[in-house]
């Protein structure tokens, strides 16, 4: 087929839609979580457009019910990644020559079907397998999907500006897909971030061998049926589930590993990087890797700042989703002129806060994602209460006997460097240090240099040269800066996502910084009339 560029209109973000009382997308999406409830679906590998059920199976359970099933996968392991590789190499060619266009047309089409039937589908799986509710899938697995695609095909339509041409020569630049296949290797949290780490470079021409998290794999699964729905060619990508270690370490070993497309911890982003350097020499062309991985994400009040909304943005940013964002605030740094005030309304919010099972629409909060996430939180908590430096001022509601529930929790420390200020906990747990109102530079200092990540950051402040002083001191503190808002909650198109330091390789997801990762330029020179002498004019006598 012909690659023939089609104008595209530019993409407008996928509305929220509101799941009130009376609305059809709340009917269809209860409709939908009833089905999905009653499945208990046998995910399996797909492997060169092939489903396969090789492997142990493990259980994938509601955090928030976990006694309930609601999908069961199996152990990848090594060899089935293998052949995972295999089929994703086989597949390599064709893909590489078949047009952005063409290539584009399939992830357009799921995305469009995302926006229409497949909506509540995933949205249900979302909230079942991730305990997320409806708004908060809403905005992750059907809206930021949705717009991962989108923009991508966008982004992608737009790359391969030519160079310029001389009328003796003609110059051209194509964008070739990575020589070999790419790793993506997703996390629990985002049904968005699943779907785009194997889609974008695959959409560049790719081919793709794909481990979702564990605890994700009913999102996942559906996921790779809509691509499979949309059109998409066997084996360009290939999905195999399970513990990561075995599947990591079999395509390590490939010499045919070309990328890493990674969100997750930055322990096990680390790991992988060592391992590929250990292996340099192997590779057939060096493996890009591409890191989004953990936040320790601050809010910086200055003493100008409006008190309710810095109240609102602290409730939302640590708690929504119980604190498993990689932007959720989770240090805030507030001035002693504003604290009483400030805590009576954390306080007071926190009281109204809603914890149960998803499926309640009247809940705010939902569960933690597994009992090992559970216990870790627990032992923090334990912890926090029984260190002398830190006053733990809200932690009601914990309970593990139906569901992983962690209880909205705020904590006041007075050393700034307690561990709780520095480690990303990854739940609903936000410390806070009061600072002097006149120490705003020390203050600024201690956000800056508190912890190694550099994810999110916000600011709340009405004095303008307050706020352009602390954003040009905490210029290399956060990849993501909110002015007066939370620091979660990036729209794709408008704050492209991603931090550096121990956060990330800031690659910026959903955007052209990401999408170039995964192509390789070709130039090419053609000379019209080309010299048929060896020596120059500089070397003549005369
Ligand atoms: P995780 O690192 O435990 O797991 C991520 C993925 O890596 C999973 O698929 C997992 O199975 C796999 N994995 C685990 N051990 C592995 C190993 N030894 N080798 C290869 N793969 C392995 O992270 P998680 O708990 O799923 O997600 C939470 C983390 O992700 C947090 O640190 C959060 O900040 C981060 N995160 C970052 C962003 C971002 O954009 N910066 C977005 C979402 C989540």
């Amino acid at each position: 087929m012909l690659d023939t560029p089609i104008a595209l209109p530019v993409p407008i973000n996928e509305p929220i839609l509101s799941y009130a009382p009376g609305s059809p997308e709340r009917a269809a999406l209860k409709e939908s979580l009833a089905k999905l409830s009653n499945e208990c679906p046998d995910v399996p590998h797909v492997i060169a457009g092939k489903a396969s059920h090789e492997g142990a199976s493990f259980d994938v359970t509601s955090p928030h019910a976990h006694a309930r099933v609601v999908a069961r996968a199996h152990e990848a392991g090594a060899e089935v990644t293998k052949r995972a590789i295999a089929a994703a190499m086989t597949a390599a060619p064709a893909w590489a020559r078949t047009p952005f266009a063409e290539r584009a047309r399939v992830f357009s089409r799921a995305a469009e079907l995302l926006a229409g039937p497949w909506r509540q589908v995933i949205n249900g799986a979302t909230m079942l397998g991730q305990s997320k509710t409806a708004f908060q899938a809403e905005i992750d697995s059907a809206c930021e999907l949705i717009d991962f695609l989108r923009f991508n095909v966008h982004f992608g339509s737009k790359l391969a500006e030519q160079p310029i041409s001389t009328p003796a020569s003609q110059h051209s630049l194509e964008l070739r897909p990575l020589e070999g296949f790419v790793l993506a290797v997703t996390p629990f949290n985002f049904t968005a971030i699943a779907g785009n780490l194997p889609s974008a470079p695959a959409m560049l021409g790719n081919v793709v061998v794909w481990k979702p998290a564990e605890n994700q794999s009913l999102a996942a699964y559906h996921t790779m049926r809509l691509f499979e729905a949309a059109g998409l060619p066997p084996g360009v990508i290939n999905v195999v589930y399970g513990n990561g270690a075995p599947v990591a370490d079999a395509c390590l070993a490939s010499p045919d590993l070309a990328g890493i497309h990674f969100t997750g911890s930055t322990r096990v982003f680390q790991a992988l990087w060592r391992g590929v350097g250990e292996r340099i020499a192997s590779y057939k062309t060096y493996p890009r890797l591409v890191g989004e991985t953990g936040g320790k994400d601050f809010v910086f009040a200055h003493p100008s700042a409006e008190l309710e909304p810095l109240a609102v943005a602290l409730v939302r940013g640590a708690y929504e989703f119980q604190g498993q964002k990689c932007s959720a605030a989770s240090r805030a740094y507030v001035p002693q002129s504003m604290w009483p005030k400030l805590k009576e309304r954390l306080l007071a919010h926190i009281a109204e806060i809603k914890m149960g099972d998803v499926a309640d629409f009247s809940n705010f909060m939902g569960a933690v994602i597994n009992e090992r996430a559970y216990t870790r939180l627990s032992g923090w908590r334990d912890r926090l209460k029984k260190d002398a430096s830190c006053t733990v001022l809200a932690d009601a509601g914990w309970s593990r006997e139906v569901g992983w529930f962690c209880g909205p929790t705020l904590v006041q420390v007075s050393d700034p460097k307690h561990d709780v200020m520095q480690e990303e906990l990854f739940g609903p747990v936000l410390s806070v240090f009061v600072y002097d109102d006149a120490k705003v530079d020390e203050t600024l200092a201690l956000v800056d240099s508190t912890s190694p990540y550099a994810l999110t950051g916000a600011i709340f402040s009405q004095d303008r040269a307050a706020l352009a002083h602390a954003l040009a001191v905490l210029r290399q503190s956060a990849g993501n800066v909110y002015v007066n808002d939370k620091p979660t909650g990036a729209v794709v198109g408008q704050q492209p996502f991603g931090g550096a330091r121990a956060s990330g390789t800031n690659d910026k997801a959903g955007s052209a910084f990401n999408l170039l990762r995964w192509v390789s330029p070709r130039t090419l020179k053609e000379t019209f009339a080309p010299p048929t002498s060896v020596g120059y004019p500089f070397m003549r006598e005369r």
